[in-house]
Parts: C-alpha cells; structure tokens; sequence
C-alpha cells in the first residue's frame, strides 16, 4: 500500500521523537512491503521563526492532502512571551480546525512494569486498557454568544451541538468499541443539561447499529469518580468536548507516565493528526533522552485508524509492550533492576523487533 505522511516534528523533543516515527515507520514498511513517503512542514516556534506564523499555508495545504499526519510538539520558552495569536499552541488548535478533526481518541494503558509510577494503588491501575472518544470540535468551547456583557456583570458560554455532530462522534465510538472489547459507556449530564439529553437519545438510537456492542450511561460526575477507584471497569468511553477534555487529562496520570501516552484526531474523510499527549519538554531537549513511546504508539494508532493496518499497529504496540518487559526505560520512567536507555537506543531496539517479529504477528489482544 502506498500512503504519504506529513511530519510536523515543532518544537523541543518533538523533532527528536518525530525522528523515531519515521524510523519504525521505515521498519513497518519494510517487512510489510507498503511504501511511505514523508514529507517534513513547519508548525509551532519553528514556523514562527521561519515563516512569522505558527501555522503556514503550506502546511495546511500538505496536511491537506496527505493521508495522515504525525506531530511531534509546540511551545517553549523562547515564544512564551509572543502575542497570542502567534503562540505556538495557535498552530495546533489551527491545524485541528483546519481539517476538521473531529473525533479525539485517547487510549489509556497500564503496563506492568510501570504500575509503580502511578499515583494510584498498584491493584487499583492493574489491567486498566481504556479509550476516551472525545468531540473534539463542538460544544461549549466554541459556542455562540461566549463573552462578558458591555458593564461586565454578567458572563455567559454557550453548549451547542447539532444531531450530525454528535451522530458522528458516536458513530465513531460505537466502531472504536467494536474494534476492542465491545463496551462502550457513554458520559453526560443528562439529569440537568438538554444537550445530554439529547446526547443519551442518540446514543439509544445508535444501538440498534451495533447490536454486538454493550452500551451502559453514565453522569459525569460518576464517571470521574469510577475513573480512579475501578478504571478497569472502562473498554471504551465517549463523550462531549468539555468532558472530555477533564476525563482524558483525569485518565491520563492514571499510569503515571506521560510519555508513553500516544492519542489520535480523526475527520470524516479518515484522515488523521497522531500525537504524543506530552509537550515539547524544553528541559530535557536536545539530549537524547526523550521517551519515544507515545509518539511510537502515536504511529500505531496511525496505522490502525488511517490506513486499517491493524497487523502492523499490532506489531508495534507489542514490540513497545515487549522493549518494557524486558526492563529497557528512558530516563523518565523508574523500572526497579532496568536498563536505563536513550532516545535512539530505545527506537533502535523496538526497530529490531519489529523486523524481527514482523513474521510472527497475531492480531489478537490488540492495543487499540
Ligand atoms: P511537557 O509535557 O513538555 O513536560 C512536562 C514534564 O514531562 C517535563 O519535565 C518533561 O521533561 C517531561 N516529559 C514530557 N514528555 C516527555 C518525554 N517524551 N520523555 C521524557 N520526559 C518527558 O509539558 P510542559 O513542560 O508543561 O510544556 C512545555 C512546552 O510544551 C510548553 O511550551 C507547552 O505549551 C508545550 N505543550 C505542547 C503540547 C503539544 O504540542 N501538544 C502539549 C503540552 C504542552
């Protein structure tokens, strides 16, 4: 198959996680006869300096008609007192916008050796595998009017969504579930907002679509509380944007590990924007000991979600499972008796695996 990926790698460690896809992404292609081509824009501090923009025409244009696109990080220091229509972070809220991504799709794994680092007890984390499907361009983060009044009194925002937005998004959550364990708990806050109620119907209507998925509701207010006293009770959550947005973030320290969490933006069209959910990390940049997981799992979901190669997402995802096993880490990640690797090292390993396991790879017990 031949696919053609745009690299935005910005600012910080994400030209150097970026660097990693690409090289597990040569590996996959390798041993699976695809061929990728990849084409390097600017976005972020770097297309500040370059081109006075965070976000250039040219980049819109080439994440435009590509078939996915991967992004490293934005930000740092050197642009934190700019205006801020030219902060770095404008390029990405632009970019999402500019092609319509939609759906937001976090997952959420606990790895065993990696149980420690989480904030909670060993035994409450243990087997949690989750996905947050979040709306990603509606909602009260973009509704109309949102200001304060002329004497500045009062203040109001504005929760709005159409049937068709939030048709998608569960259509979008309801296909994600069948692709995992086929559960799929819907979050709002249907015993005071109309826009939940209206959210809980569709849901309902939806159903019938996918019999083989198991559909519970959920408030909430209740969901972020089960989030931390049984989150492996969750296969699959779906949920409007503002929620969503608290939920992933609350799911998000669960394993206590920032770089090993990779997420996904999709529009309509299938095309999709991969990203680790870290930052640009300007303390530990330019130092080559980068944690290159989330973004190498970003490339999973990419393969996964844009291009259906779920026996290569699966080689991927299980080539990083069995790196950890094997007691390797980067410097941010504490393994009891590892083996303390770098950023190059660390891509350098999992792409020996997967040219080695490439012939071996099952689809069963996916990483979704
Ligand atoms: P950050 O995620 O960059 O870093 C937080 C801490 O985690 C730092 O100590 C960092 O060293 C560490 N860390 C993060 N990713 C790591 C990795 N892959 N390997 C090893 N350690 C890692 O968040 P921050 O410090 O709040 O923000 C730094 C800059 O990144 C800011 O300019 C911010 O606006 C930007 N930012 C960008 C994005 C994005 O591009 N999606 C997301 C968050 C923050």
């Amino acid at each position: 198959m031949k696919k053609h990926i745009v690299l935005l790698p910005g600012d910080g460690i994400g030209k150097e996680v970026i660097q990693s896809a690409k090289d597990v992404l040569e590996a996959v292609a390798g041993e699976f006869d695809h061929s990728f081509t990849f084409e390097i824009q600017d976005i972020g501090g770097c297309a500040i300096d370059l081109h006075g923009t965070p976000l250039p025409d040219s980049t819109v244009t080439a994440c435009a008609q590509a078939d996915a696109v991967l992004l490293g990080a934005v930000g740092g220091p050197k642009w934190d007192r700019l205006p801020s229509h030219l902060r770095p972070e404008k390029g990405l809220l632009g970019i999402r916008k500019a092609l319509n991504l939609f759906a937001n799709l976090r997952p959420v794994k606990a790895f065993p050796n990696l149980l420690h680092a989480s904030p909670l007890k060993e035994s409450v984390v243990n087997g949690s595998d989750l996905l947050i499907v979040r709306e990603l361009i509606g909602g009260l983060y973009f509704g109309t009017p949102s200001g304060r009044s002329a004497d500045g009194q009062s203040v109001v925002d504005t929760l709005a969504y159409t049937k068709k937005e939030i048709e998608q998004i569960v259509d979008k959550a309801f296909q994600s579930a069948q692709l995992r364990k086929g559960h799929l708990t819907s979050v709002d806050k249907a015993n005071v907002l109309e826009s939940s109620k209206l959210w809980r119907e569709i849901v309902e209507e939806k159903q019938a679509q996918y019999p083989d998925v198991m559909v519970e509701h959920m408030l909430v207010d209740a969901a972020a509380m089960k989030l931390v006293t049984n989150p492996g009770s969750f296969d699959v959550i779906v949920t409007e944007n503002m929620f969503g947005d608290i939920l992933s973030d609350e799911a998000s320290v669960l394993t206590g590990s920032l770089g090993m969490l990779p997420s996904a933006s999709l529009n309509q069209a299938g095309v999709g924007l991969y990203e680790p959910v870290h930052g640009s990390a300007p303390d530990i940049a330019g130092k080559g000991v980068a944690n290159p997981l989330a973004m190498i799992l970003s490339t999973a979901l990419m393969l996964r979600h844009s291009f259906q190669m779920e026996k290569e997402a699966h080689l991927v995802e299980t080539a990083v499972q069995a790196i950890l096993d094997d007691g390797y880490h980067t410097a941010d990640l504490e393994v009891v008796n590892g083996h303390k690797v770098g950023t190059a090292e660390m891509t350098k390993m999992i792409v020996e695996l997967i040219k080695s396991q490439s012939a071996t790879v099952s689809i069963l017990n996916c990483y979704v």
